[in-house]
């Protein structure tokens, strides 16, 4: 019987995950098929159901699904629970457990952009949602000593703030309100600065004006492109990183909960690039422009 994984999301019309799960089935001659359902909120729970069949390994969680699953699973790993968002379901018998693997690749893609300088302390995050939410978890158990989460909606960088609360008491984890300038205040103090906003997603925009840049930031945006804000940034003078790397990296730790072996990196990665440079622009579910096949 193959086997079957899903990614639930909504929209999910082109994905990026999807070319890159196939591939690593198909090198590993794992009978699978890797399916793309797009599940508005209210179809989320019927759609959480009915991987409980047998034929199903697991599934990918996206946008915006991410926090609104954790009522539907039945365990989280303590890694899901920490951050209060799930983005990967693995099967025990029928039973429904949560991962979040985002957290795993974010902190490969932190690593890899700060490379042998001494892992920063201070960082800016844009954006609360399930992005931001593994992206704070990651520089908590970092050893960050200062997080500032600005969000266009205030009270949800507060939910997250209180979310992390005992975890974070160590430290100076704190939500502000998105103006410019208050931006611009923390951002002169900061090391990191990372884009968990999809702005600069589906057009050419940048969450903050260029000038604000200063030089020795290292910038990484979740968004797995060189978006507007990265090549201000590396105008400016910044180290950059796109999503890629985090991207490729909770994949790979995805494929391997649900089979059990180790991923074929190299040949995830190779399908990526294939997918992208085809015109397929993302992994989480917002529809990919000049649509390639995969
Ligand atoms: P969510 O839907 O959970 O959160 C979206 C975030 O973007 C919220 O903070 C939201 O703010 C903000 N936002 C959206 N539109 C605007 C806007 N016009 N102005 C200001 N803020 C806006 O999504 P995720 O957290 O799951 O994903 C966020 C981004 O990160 C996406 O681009 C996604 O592709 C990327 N991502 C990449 C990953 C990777 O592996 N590389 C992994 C996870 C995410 P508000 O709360 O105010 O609405």
């Amino acid at each position: 019987m193959t086997k079957r994984v899903v990614l639930i999301g909504h929209p999910v019309a082109h994905s990026l995950s999807a070319a890159m799960q196939q591939a690593a089935f198909d090198h590993l001659g794992i009978d699978a098929a890797y399916e793309l359902w797009d599940r508005p909120p209210a179809e989320l729970a019927e759609a959480i159901a009915e991987l409980r069949g047998d034929e199903f390994l697991g599934a990918n969680i996206t946008i915006p699904h991410k926090e609104r699953v954790v009522p539907l699973v039945d365990r989280q790993t303590e890694e899901a629970h920490a951050t209060g968002a799930v983005n990967t379901l693995t099967k025990e018998g029928k039973k429904l457990v949560g991962h979040n693997t985002d957290v795993a690749g974010f902190k490969v893609a932190l690593d890899k952009l700060v490379g042998r300088q001494k892992m920063p302390r201070y960082a800016v995050v844009l954006g609360a949602g399930g992005g931001a939410r593994a992206v704070v978890h990651s520089l908590v158990h970092e050893g960050f000593q200062r997080v500032i989460v600005f969000n266009r909606h205030l009270h949800r960088g507060e939910q997250l703030v209180k979310h992390f609360g005992r975890s974070a008491a160590h430290m100076d984890l704190r939500a502000m309100p998105w103006h410019e300038s208050i931006i611009e205040a923390e951002l002169s103090k900061a090391k990191v600065l990372i884009n968990a906003t999809s702005i600069g997603l589906a057009d050419d925009t940048s969450p903050i004006p260029a000038e604000i840049l200063t030089p020795d930031l290292f910038v990484l945006d979740l968004i797995y492109k060189p978006t507007r804000l990265l090549r201000d940034a590396a105008s400016a003078g910044c180290a950059t990183s796109d999503g890629e790397t985090m991207l490729l990296h909770q994949g790979a730790a995805a494929f391997t909960l649900w089979t059990g072996q180790p991923a074929p990196v190299e040949v995830m990665h190779e399908a990526f690039r294939v997918a992208r440079d085809g015109g397929v622009t993302s992994a989480e579910g917002e529809p990919g422009v000049n649509v390639a096949a995969v």
